[in-house]
């Protein structure tokens, strides 16, 4: 009995811990909402603890286990939810969770039998853990870590389903609480369930780190108007050597600053989304490197591959009609384009790139240069295409 005491006051140290580690994590990640839910179920799974071993048959224990597991249940759902970013079903699953919390309510306020009342809030747990499953289902990346977290759901979703039964043809309804509570197949099914949902919590807590990793990463790379590659990246994998050499398209939106002073920062920051989209959609490696500056990597591309490519942005572009805009204002941009060499890396055709980006404004605008990098002497003189 005392060793009893001493190891559930360790659970619910340790639970206790746990919340106040996830509610301070999720405070200082901006308030994430994963972490939040899981502290609040953390929370609720200490009081649990501590209810079961100070108030061993009084009506607090009864309250707590009728009450706080549908509510753990419910947290445990929400942190998997908002983890999984998954909203469909979300409003059935609250009516039916609630629905069966409801009718166990009623049947308490009523002084139904325990049996009934019981059988409600286990049918409430584990709905909430075959949504949770299901969530986990429908957000899968199929890595390793979600699906350990999708096995552990469904065998704890599995353990409460078994319940039901066990309550039909095992028990009867002239189950009292305390047979219910002190019997050996609940205190096996408990048992299984709290080693199970300490594990479901680690993974929570793995799958959170790495979603979070993920998203400081993307949001670390990626600029945040276009969503292409920031300057920082671009220059990072510009820096790479290829192994087949490449092409560096160079890009400038025409007299932007005229853009903006007609129509506003707003409709000019259309115009430049407007551009990212067109040379996003390419899928090769592009970014945005100033306010209306862009760079493309063509890699394993021929000079003439990039000048086909840029020739293609600039004509999309110049023809691309801007809501922000007047109906007949149309916007152009130059390009610069130079190859760089099998072994060399990107960033070495910048100078040339760059080179051939001014010549193209310096000749009227709208139009596509070429230059090759120094370290071809011989190679032809640079190529106008528009
Ligand atoms: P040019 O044809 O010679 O390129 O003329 P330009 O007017 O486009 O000249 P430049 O490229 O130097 O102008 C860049 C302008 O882009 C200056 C700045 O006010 C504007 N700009 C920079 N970043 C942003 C941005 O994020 N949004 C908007 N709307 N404007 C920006
Ligand atoms: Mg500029
Ligand atoms: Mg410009």
């Amino acid at each position: 009995m005392t060793a009893t005491v001493g190891l559930n006051i360790v659970i619910a140290v340790a639970l206790g811990l746990m919340a106040l580690l996830c509610a301070i994590a999720s405070l200082s990640l901006r308030r994430n909402v994963p972490l939040a839910w899981l502290a609040g179920g953390l929370a609720v799974g200490t009081m649990q603890t501590l209810i079961v071993t100070y108030a061993q048959g009084s009506v607090l224990e009864f309250i707590s286990a009728m009450a706080m597991a549908p509510l753990g249940f419910w947290l445990a759902n929400n942190a998997i939810h908002s983890l999984m970013a998954e909203k469909r079903w979300r409003r059935q699953f609250g009516v039916a969770f609630g629905g069966l919390c409801a009718v166990a309510i009623v049947l308490f306020a009523v002084g139904a039998p325990f049996f009934y009342q019981v059988l409600f809030v286990q049918m409430a747990c584990t709905l909430a853990m075959l949504d949770a499953a299901m969530r986990i289902v429908s957000g899968v990346k199929w890595r390793l870590l979600d699906a350990s977290l999708l096995i552990s759901v469904i065998v704890l979703a599995l353990l409460r389903a078994a319940r039901i039964p066990l309550l039909i043809w095992y028990f009867g309804p002239e189950l009292t609480f305390p047979e219910f509570n002190g019997s050996s197949l609940e205190l096996a099914l408990l048992a299984g369930e709290s080693l199970l949902t300490l594990g479901i919590i680690t993974l929570v807590i793995a799958a959170i780190i790495a979603e979070t990793i993920a998203t400081f990463r993307h949001q670390s790379e990626r600029d945040g108007l276009t969503g292409l590659l920031n300057r920082r990246a671009f220059d990072i994998l510009a820096g790479t050597p290829a192994l087949e050499g490449g092409v560096v398209i160079f890009c400038d939106i025409d007299h932007f600053k005229q853009i903006n002073d007609r129509f506003g920062h707003q409709a000019g920051d259309d115009v430049i989304c407007s551009l990212a989209g067109i040379i996003g959609k390419t899928g090769y490696p592009a970014g945005r490197i100033g306010g209306e500056e862009f760079a493309i990597l063509v890699p394993d591309g021929s000079l003439r591959e990039g000048l086909d490519l840029a020739e293609m942005f600039r004509a999309r572009f110049k023809d691309t009609t801007h809501a922000a805009l007047d109906d007949d204002t149309r916007v152009s941009a130059s390009f610069g384009v130079a190859a760089f060499t099998g072994d060399a890396t990107p960033q070495t055709a910048f100078a040339a790139a760059d080179r051939a980006l001014y010549k193209a404004k310096r000749n009227g605008r709208n139009r596509v240069e070429a230059e090759h990098p120094p370290a071809t002497p011989d190679a032809q003189t640079p190529r106008q295409v528009a």
